[in-house]
């Protein structure tokens, strides 16, 4: 007999079916035992009557308790007028146990799983994130990432982009955080990094010809975690070839109304198309780059987006020089590319660069990009960089870019920041499956941990102590 999930027990009333979950709750009632077998889809209520089941399934009833995992067989009942409960999708039925296997025991868990009050701290949590994760909400957490990731592909698929996969394994460039470093057995003292964002590699795609790119792509950055924040987050990261600002920013507008469509209809997105204003203006107004627009701010359902641009495409540095607010691969609004050409009035240059903000964070951004070499060096140059150390760090892309470059443009989705605004949670350790811990830890495979000697002795490396 093949096995019956919960959702579907309701479409076989008088059937046998074979259940297989989790003990969820355990009801005794004077010889009757009612238990609650939950599975990924739901929950059913089997019904246990000592003369309904054979000699070995009662003794094997007596050991049962929450979170073993069973086999039933049993038929569907449909349950009496008083007995339906209209609180669960399975509630007007019950399955009548004849046969119950134990697959596998389970000690009592660290915390509840069958209770929504969470009394566990975080850190029990997430040493025990695999029981965490059978929570209801945090099940559903994880189902609409899915969901939501489901419909981002969908989109873009059908908009013609192409996936493609760019390495974890790369080199460390200077895009605003700090690397993670992987050291090289091969070349001893050398070292890789893992990616900030798929950047460069993202632009050299178009030099290639892929046109139309996005990926979901983890990238690393080696900073202290916040709420929003965490040392390894997903992107969904996307860059175009002949285009113009507007083009991108109108194509994920409509990605993004067309997700939250799908996903959540139950959210209301206060204005579209989305409201957009300058740094300046969103300065000046709200004292943030990140306005919160929302009109009522007690409405759990309510989107508000907004686009700032014109952004100042430098900064100055705390010894005087120059360094990128943003991405030091955007181009210059096209009335500034003179300025930037001659290294004039760097303060007001203004950046091809968009962000889009929800309920007050920060949940995109991205820019046309300077796809002369000439205008890219300049940039780099701006920001202090010598010759030799263009060529270093960047040496690959200027040099790619002499081959026939497209112009081009891209954004990337912080999809944490976005699932967890839409999930209503606060904050984004909820809607990973494998989340680290706010001080950078991962307390259910104890990471970071030492190594062996020997590991370290191939890739050339001493701990100091
Ligand atoms: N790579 C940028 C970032 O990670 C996004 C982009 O400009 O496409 O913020």
């Amino acid at each position: 007999m093949t096995r019956t999930i919960s959702k579907d027990v309701v479409t076989k009333i008088n059937e046998t079916v074979r259940l297989n979950g989790w003990v969820n709750s355990r009801r005794n009632m004077g010889k009757i035992v009612f238990l609650d077998m939950r599975d990924r889809w739901g929950i059913v209520q089997v019904v246990c009557v000592p003369n309904e089941l054979d000699d070995v399934s009662k003794e094997v009833l007596n050991e049962v308790r929450p979170e073993f995992v069973l086999e039933i067989e049993g038929v569907v009942q449909a349950r009496g007028e008083k007995q339906i409960n209209p609180n669960s999708p399975t509630g007007t039925v019950e399955v009548l146990a004849k046969k119950i296997v134990v697959l596998s025991k389970a000690e009592t868990p660290p915390f509840e799983i069958d209770n929504e009050e969470r009394q566990a701290n975080e850190e029990l949590r997430l040493k025990y994130r695999y029981l965490d994760l059978r929570h209801e909400r945090m099940k559903q957490n994880i189902v609409l990432r899915h969901e939501i990731a489901r419909a981002t592909r969908e989109f873009f698929y059908k908009e013609d982009f192409l996936e493609i996969e760019t390495p974890y394994i790369s080199k460390s460039t200077p895009e605003g955080a700090r690397d993670f470093l992987v050291p090289s057995r091969h070349y001893p003292g050398k070292f890789f990094a893992l990616p900030q964002s798929p950047q460069q590699y993202k632009q050299l795609l178009m030099v290639a010809g892929a046109e139309k790119y996005f990926q979901m792509a983890r990238c690393f950055r080696d900073e202290d975690s916040r709420g929003d924040r965490q040392p390894e987050f997903t992107q969904m990261d996307l860059e175009m070839s002949f285009v113009e600002r507007d083009e991108v920013m109108e194509l994920n507008e409509r990605a993004l109304i067309e997700v939250v469509k799908k996903v959540a209809p139950e959210k209301k997105i206060q204005e579209i198309p989305f409201p957009r204003m300058s740094y300046k203006e969103a300065m000046e107004k709200y004292g943030t780059d990140r306005p919160d627009l929302r009109k009522d701010k007690e409405d759990p359902n309510l989107l508000a987006f907004c686009w700032v641009v014109d952004f100042p495409f430098f900064e100055k540095t705390e010894d005087g020089g120059w360094t990128f607010t943003h991405n030091p691969f955007s181009l210059p609004k096209p009335e500034y590319i003179e300025d930037l050409m001659n290294k004039k009035n760097i303060e007001s240059i203004l950046t091809t660069q968009y962000d889009v903000v929800l309920n007050g964070y920060e949940i995109g951004g991205g820019s046309i990009r300077a796809h002369r070499p000439e205008i890219l060096k300049t940039t780099f140059e701006i920001m202090g960089y010598g010759e030799k150390e263009i060529q270093a760090q960047f040496g690959h892309v200027l040099e790619a870019f002499k081959f026939g470059t497209p112009p081009h443009g891209g954004i990337a989705w912080g999809f944490d920041r976005l699932v967890m605004l839409l999930a209503g949670e606060p904050n984004i350790r909820e809607i990973i499956a494998f989340p680290k811990t706010a001080d950078n830890r991962d307390p259910m495979m104890d990471g970071p941990s030492e190594v062996k000697r020997e590991q370290l002795e191939e890739l050339g490396i001493e701990i100091k102590n």
